[in-house]
């Protein structure tokens, strides 16, 4: 399972940032209203410059978001409910 995530994608932050591992914000779940290109810019935890990467936006945040390797996909119900009816199958 690794379709590339796209707008209206539900997901949940999973992994705090590269550089530092500042876990801000794990366990937020929102569905992706955007993408942007982040700037280069300074990491506001340690300082260290970061290059320009495409971040996911929710909905509720305008000027930010969240740099695709901390995100994990959540997927629709109908998938999960598939997963499960082929689970009760094997069971
Ligand atoms: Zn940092």
């Amino acid at each position: 399972m690794s379709k590339p995530l796209e707008v209206g994608d539900l997901v949940m932050v999973v992994r705090g940032k590269k550089c530092c591992g500042v876990g801000t914000h794990i366990g937020k779940i929102f569905k992706i209203a955007r993408f942007i290109s982040g700037p280069a810019a300074r990491c506001w935890s340690c300082g260290k410059p970061q290059k320009a990467v495409i971040k996911a936006v929710p909905p509720d945040i305008h000027r930010s978001g969240y740099s695709l390797y901390r995100l994990k996909l959540i997927p629709p119900l109908s998938e999960l409910e598939r997963t499960k009816e082929e689970e009760g199958v094997l069971a």
